[in-house]
């Protein structure tokens, strides 16, 4: 099925392994070893680059998608709805549906926008 737009999150046997910007893909948040008392464990560690924005979108509900700190202030709407919808395909694959079932869903979201945004 037609790709949304191109994967901000990089998976691998381990789980989340990178979060980058929606807009310019530059990593925002990597996966590190991080000690916890005695312990080395993986966790997900967030950069300073890390922003989120709200975003009220023009079907009563809202989305927090993640930028870096220069794309924060000068969103791409467009793409940003693109990348929302491309997060709910891969939930909903997550979910089990397949390909035909997701496009029946995300179809009644074809007139999704931005209503209002504000950096948190
Ligand atoms: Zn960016």
């Amino acid at each position: 099925m037609a790709e949304y737009s191109e994967d901000y999150v990089e998976f691998d046997k381990l789980g989340i392994k990178e979060v980058r910007c929606m807009k310019c893909n530059t990593p925002v948040a990597v996966r590190d070893h991080t000690g916890i008392g005695d312990e080395n464990v993986l966790a997900m560690r967030k950069l300073s680059n890390w922003r989120q924005v709200r975003i009220e979108l023009n079907n009563g509900s809202y989305a927090e998608p993640i930028f870096c700190v220069q794309c924060a202030s000068n969103i791409d709407e467009k793409k940003t709805i693109s990348q929302i919808k491309k997060g709910w395909q891969i939930e909903l694959k997550a979910k089990g549906f397949n390909d035909d079932e997701i496009k029946e869903k995300l179809k009644h979201y074809d007139k999704l926008d931005i209503k209002e945004k504000k950096e948190k």
